[in-house]
């Protein structure tokens, strides 16, 4: 028998923030742990159930946190682990799990590890980074961000070799085949986990476990993946029901060895089906998120999607054809500074999307109905915009705007200590968007994520069933159905500006009712094999087939 609440993460919301940018609770300008347990009971309405928290650890912040100096500590700006402790137990009693950011791909260079690694050639610190004495050969090959970063390998002078790094120069790539780098990183999430958290985001997956650069007499096994399954099996013992949510933006062919046989990483971002779903936006036809959703392998029953729209990064587009990348940028980032790598896009959703409201509730309804566990990033819930004037990825980084008061009620520090400033100009501006306007408009874009997701709980078969497109007459309707148990949604969405009717073969629940969970009322009946859904502009509608509203699960299936 397997639990819905044993496998949490399968019917989870996941809400994705940065303590930095979401409430100060001090008035020193940055955002800080007590701030965001003040915000808990924003997130209880509007319906997540799990958080994840960008890195907080203590950084000389050069990429946003990514660089960690200390893994068992608290950023001291942002509190300290008294604060921590006090947040995971204020979520845990609101129901709100907690996920950490696992940086464990490289460290800072200011990492201890590091300092010593580099002055002491003998020191046990040295075999933690990876090194080259002679110079490496194609140093641009993998660079991870073009114009920002120039090769994988720089020259240290105090070492005297070349030492590794897939991101940034002063981001030094662990050497994650020595086992006593394999035991920090033990010890780091064994620590956190003592701290409360449900599990871990892990970063930059595939380059944690790439042997590039390491001496092959030093790699004990020849396949990389197999050191997932030690992370598992460490993350298991330690809390049976915590997860590991992977980023791995990898081509599908590669995508089941992340999951291996259900004993590897327990949930991965859909980065392939992310992209065709802009492509999809983009050309106003679902065909390619259809065939996209079939290219991904099957998953091991115990593991998970998990969907999402934007995140913290750009949204990046490698994995489209040149020719279909360059029709979402014209669609949806027509200037060059709204691009990124040459491959991504650094907006946030509402200002690609012309601000168009139906078009932002389409994007979610489709991402809310796609096999997986949904992921929101924090001020997805009001239509947050960026700020294009902020250098690279910090155009979508900007503070949570809560109200209209100065620092949009972010922080009571004089503007000119926020970590950045919050968006003032046009019609994103925190006095035009913001949670205390919108929590008092029923009509307000929270309000109606607030009903979708509560919607969305309801409909479990979305994060557990099997999934399948329904064929259409027409390439500008994406329709497709998910079953589990004996429920079945339905979900049809129009990537079109004309509102349409779409027939629907559905030959196999011939004779059944459509019920509008969306509505929340009767109202079609599948007729020799058929039904004709009516559908406004860019509209899509939710329907759960043969059965009533609040419908019954069992809590276990076998
Ligand atoms: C994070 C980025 C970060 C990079 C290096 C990524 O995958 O999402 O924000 O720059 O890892 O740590």
């Amino acid at each position: 028998m397997i639990g819905r609440t044993d496998l949490w993460y399968k019917d989870a919301i996941i809400y994705e923030l940065d303590v930095e940018t979401f409430q100060d609770g001090n008035g020193d300008g940055l955002g800080d742990f007590p701030g965001l347990t003040r915000r808990l009971d924003h997130l209880v309405t509007l319906g997540a159930s799990c958080v994840w928290l960008l890195p907080f650890y203590p950084s000389p912040n050069r990429d946003n946190g990514y660089d960690v100096s200390d893994y068992y500590a608290i950023d001291p700006r942002l509190g300290t682990l008294g604060d921590f402790v006090d947040f995971t137990r204020a979520a845990r009693e609101r129901g709100i799990r907690v996920l950490a950011d696992l940086v464990v791909n490289h460290t800072s260079d200011q990492h201890p590890w590091f300092q010593r690694a580099r002055e002491e050639p003998d020191s046990p610190y040295r075999d933690y980074y990876v090194w080259s004495r002679e110079e490496p050969e194609e140093p641009h090959d993998g660079v991870i961000f073009p114009g920002q970063q120039e090769s994988v390998w720089t020259w240290d002078e105090k070492a005297g070799a070349w030492y590794l790094h897939r991101f940034y120069e002063h981001q030094p790539d662990l050497n994650v085949a020595n086992p006593a780098v394999r035991d920090e990183i033990r010890k780091i999430m064994g620590f956190w986990l003592e701290l409360g958290v449900s599990g871990f985001r892990v970063d930059a997956v595939p380059f944690v476990i790439e042997h590039k650069g390491i001496d092959p007499a030093h790699i004990e096994t020849r396949n990389p993946y197999e050191y997932l399954e030690r992370m598992r099996e460490f993350l298991q013992w330690r809390r049976g029901d915590a997860v590991l949510l992977a980023e791995a933006n990898v081509a599908p062919e590669e995508i089941q060895q992340y999951f291996g046989d259900g004993d590897r990483m327990h949930l991965l971002f859909d980065f392939y089906s992310n992209q065709h779903l802009f492509l999809a936006l983009a050309t106003g036809e679902g065909d390619a998120l259809a065939h996209a959703l079939a290219e991904r392998p099957e998953i091991p029953r115990f593991c998970q999607w998990a969907q999402f729209l934007r995140n913290h990064d750009e949204l990046d587009l490698g994995r489209l054809s040149d020719a279909d990348r360059e029709r979402v940028f014209e669609a949806m980032a027509p200037r060059e500074d709204m691009r990124l790598f040459g491959r991504g896009i650094r907006r946030r959703l509402p200002p690609m999307l012309d601000g168009d409201r139906r078009r932002l509730e389409l994007a979610y309804s489709l991402m809310f109905t796609l096999p997986g566990t949904p992921v929101l990033r924090y001020g997805d819930e009001i239509g947050m915009g960026d700020d294009l004037s902020l250098e690279g990825r910090s155009a979508v980084r900007t503070p949570m705007q809560w109200s209209d008061e100065a620092n949009g009620g972010f922080s009571s520090a004089p503007t000119e200590q926020l970590p950045r400033p919050l968006v003032t100009q046009g019609s994103y501006a925190y006095e035009c968007v913001n949670v205390r306007d919108q929590a008092r408009d029923p009509h307000s874009l929270m309000n109606w994520m607030r009903h979708m997701l509560r919607i969305r709980r309801g409909c479990p078969e979305i994060g557990w069933g099997d999934w399948s497109v329904v064929r259409t007459d027409d390439p500008c309707v994406f329709a497709h159905l998910v079953s589990w148990q004996d429920g079945v949604v339905l979900a049809v969405h129009n990537l079109d500006a004309k509102p349409r009717t779409v027939s629907l073969d559905l030959g196999a629940y011939s004779g059944r009712d459509l019920v509008d969970l969306l509505e929340g009322r009767r109202t079609l009946t599948v007729d020799s094999q058929r039904v004709d859904v009516e559908l406004p502009r860019h509209g899509y509608r939710w329907f759960r087939i043969g059965e009533e509203v609040g419908f019954q699960h069992r809590e276990s299936e076998d």
